[in-house]
């Protein structure tokens, strides 16, 4: 079955990032609202046809932690993308009412229960994780978006990397992990930044006063790497996010010891209304959001 650009009715703007705008569609065929994400990548047709097959992979890819895959297709040089529509969106809009640590626990569960699923079944590591790619559904449920998948897709994405917000672990930053210049345990890392970031609403290199990306690099490997504050989570989680956090890629924890760790161990055991909490936070967000302008007519739909 091929999925295509004539069978899409744009609905909405969902978000903007680096690449490429992210767009809420109706699939006609199948009636079904997907999130369609535009990549847009200088390429000629072979890689973009690479990149398609490679992503081919993510039919199988069937976990309940990772956003489902629907298909891919190329026009011009854009690839797009077509995934699960996750309608509380991702981490970083829901943060800034603040997380509970006993959702933010839920939450950690389930990225690393993604992540696992990901080097496990898959044999991938995921290399983008931050807040903006773990995502949100109405019934609470947590999941990864944005991993990659295609070689050849992380090779162009790694040219034209603009970045300035690094959740790069340091070895990734200095290369020295291994020919790739990283490894499995550099997830980890990021998901250490990405559970600060959660749970005080921002990013932990943010307020340390440097005044270029270098001074930010700087801070990352040269720098202790930042905490959980400890006035306000439990010493288990405060733990947690120290073992992600280890400057020295080979002393973190892999995912199954993060999943023996205390705080995780409680995180499975406690019972949290996660579907509450999502209405909640994403109804504050559309609140500070405010209501949604004129319509917008997307770049996408001019062309086809
Ligand atoms: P970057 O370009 O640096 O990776 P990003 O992750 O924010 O940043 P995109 O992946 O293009 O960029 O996504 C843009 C925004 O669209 C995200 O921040 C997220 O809020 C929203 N979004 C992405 N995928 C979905 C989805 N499947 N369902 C709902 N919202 C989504
Ligand atoms: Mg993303």
């Amino acid at each position: 079955y091929k999925i295509s650009m004539s069978q899409m009715c744009v609905l909405e703007v969902l978000g903007l990032g680096q690449y490429g705008v992210v767009h809420k569609v109706f699939h006609r065929p199948t009636r079904v609202i997907m999130a369609l994400k535009e990549i847009r990548l200088e390429l000629n047709k072979r890689a973009l046809q690479q990149i398609i097959m490679e992503l081919d992979v993510l039919h199988k890819a069937r976990s309940p932690y990772i956003v489902d895959f629907y298909g891919a297709f190329f026009i011009e040089s854009c690839v797009y993308y077509s995934m699960e529509f996750m309608e509380c969106g991702s981490l970083d809009r829901l943060y800034p009412a603040g997380i509970p640590e006993a959702v933010l626990g839920k939450i950690t569960l389930s990225v690393v229960k993604g992540l696992q699923f990901l080097k496990d079944k898959l044999n991938i590591i995921h290399r983008d994780v931050k807040p903006t790619n773990v995502l949100v559904n109405k019934k609470g449920e947590v999941k990864l978006c944005d991993f990659g998948v295609s070689g050849e897709l992380n090779q162009s994405l790694a040219k034209t990397h603009v970045g300035c917000q690094s959740y790069m672990a340091p070895e990734r930053i200095i290369g020295t992990a291994g020919p790739e210049g990283y490894t499995i345990q550099s997830d980890v890392w990021s998901l250490g930044l990405t559970i600060i970031e959660a749970a005080t609403g921002r990013f932990p290199y943010e307020n340390i006063g440097f005044t270029n990306v270098f001074d930010q690099i700087n801070a990352i490997v040269n720098g202790d790497p930042p905490k959980l504050p400890s006035s306000r989570y439990s010493e288990a989680a405060c733990d947690f996010v120290n073992c992600c956090l280890n400057k020295d890629s080979n002393s973190r924890p892999n995912y199954q010891k993060l999943l023996e760790h205390p705080w995780l161990v409680e995180a499975e055991a406690s019972t949290v209304d996660m579907e509450d909490w999502a209405s909640r936070a994403h109804a504050l967000f559309l609140a500070r959001k405010g209501p949604s302008s004129s319509p917008y007519v997307p770049h996408t739909s001019t062309r086809r």
